[in-house]
């Protein structure tokens, strides 16, 4: 039987099979050290007819080699490509060697950036949400489509359930009415700009602008739109309105269809060149309007977008795990998962450990 040259130390007291058939000769006190699930079961009585005991894994040795030699006083594996960080990180989690998930799931953040999609599978795979999380922002900050995948889909596809994808695409759709309420947000445009003039009320109550107020509220030369902005003004309960330019409204509506068919940011919708060249055509046919607004547009829409982000930000996927990560965190000595008692009873010199698949509940695919 073909035996990894790195773990074949003789005064080994325990051997660990892969499930493609590689002998590990370890130490227990060391895989006790590491894993709780380890320690458990080497404390477990066993018989005394060999020199060794034998212990299968269902993992397979590339992974297992990973594994232990982030255990064993040796050198990390470097530079682990996803396939072979996935893979070790599922197992140091069956076993419970917290050191390494930890490790791991740093190496695998650094991910995020290249390969958004793989990540947030893999973190999904694992139960990690917060992970999952910062790939699923990350995958709302560039150009991507959720539907692209039909081609080349991530492995993990075929090994998670609809909900990790569900999740995904309900998230990009809360993060769109969130970024629309905070487009409409007319109480913000008028009082979140240091720079230009708020509304003021006259004796005569009624809304007027400042010189420096955006000019697609203070104009009066071309047409109006069709829809009010409401403003509250201190002092006064009740609210009083305005009716901003038809071409600005024209503007706001292009950006809240395009919110939701955008294929990148969304905070970069309202900067979109289209949009705003649009805009500042239509502008151009006022008088009023021509000199000012290419250049307040494109402050507001800056100022919009930023303002989009951080509200985006906020938006927080209900992962069906949160409750199970936080129970594993308290783990300890006990049962792990894969790791039956009685089956060690059983078969005291030769264990073999038997994952169970995850499953999750469909009533929690729109929690989002
Ligand atoms: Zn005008």
């Amino acid at each position: 039987m073909a035996q990894p040259s790195m773990f074949k130390e003789q005064s080994a007291d325990v051997v660990i099979r892969s499930s493609d058939g590689v002998d590990f000769w370890l130490h227990k006190v060391i895989l006790s050290l590491a894993s709780p699930i380890f320690k458990d079961m080497f404390s477990l009585p066993r018989s005394q007819d060999a020199d060794r005991e034998t212990v299968e894994v269902t993992e397979i040795a590339k992974t297992m080699e990973d594994l232990l030699r982030f255990c064993y006083p040796m050198r990390d594996p470097e530079l682990l490509p996803l396939n072979r960080l996935s893979n070790v990180l599922g197992a140091a989690k069956k076993y419970e060697i917290e050191f390494v998930v930890t490790g791991l799931k740093t190496r695998l953040r650094s991910f995020v950036s290249s390969d958004a999609m793989r990540v947030y599978c893999i973190a999904y795979k694992y139960e990690d949400a917060e992970l999952a999380q910062a790939a699923a922002e990350h995958l709302m900050m560039r150009n991507l489509s959720l539907y692209d995948f039909n081609s080349n889909p991530p492995p993990e596809f075929s090994q998670l359930p609809i909900t990790a994808l569900a999740k995904l695409i309900a998230y990009r759709e809360r993060c769109t009415i969130v970024a629309t309420a905070a487009l409409m947000d007319d109480e913000w445009m008028i009082t979140g700009f240091d720079k230009h003039d708020r509304l003021r009320l006259s004796i005569k109550r009624k809304v007027i602008a400042g010189p420096t107020t955006w000019v697609w509220l203070s104009c009066s030369s071309c047409n109006e739109g069709t829809v009010d902005i409401s403003v509250r003004f201190p002092g006064h309960s009740k609210r009083y309105s305005i009716r901003p330019r038809q071409w600005w409204q024209s503007y706001r509506d292009a950006v809240v269809r395009e919110l939701s068919l955008f294929p990148g940011p969304l905070s970069s919708v309202p900067s979109h060149e289209p949009l705003i060249r649009s805009a500042v055509a239509g502008a151009q046919r006022c008088f009023s309007c021509g000199h000012k607004a290419a250049a307040e547009l494109s402050e507001y829409a800056e100022g919009v977008g930023k303002r989009i982000r951080e509200s985006v930000l906020k938006v927080k996927i209900d992962f069906p795990f949160k409750a199970a990560d936080r129970r594993g965190t308290k783990k300890h000595g006990c049962k792990g998962p894969g790791l039956s008692h009685r089956r060690i009873a059983d078969h005291p010199r030769s264990l073999r450990l038997v994952e169970h698949p995850v499953t999750d509940p469909l009533s929690e695919v729109f929690t989002t």
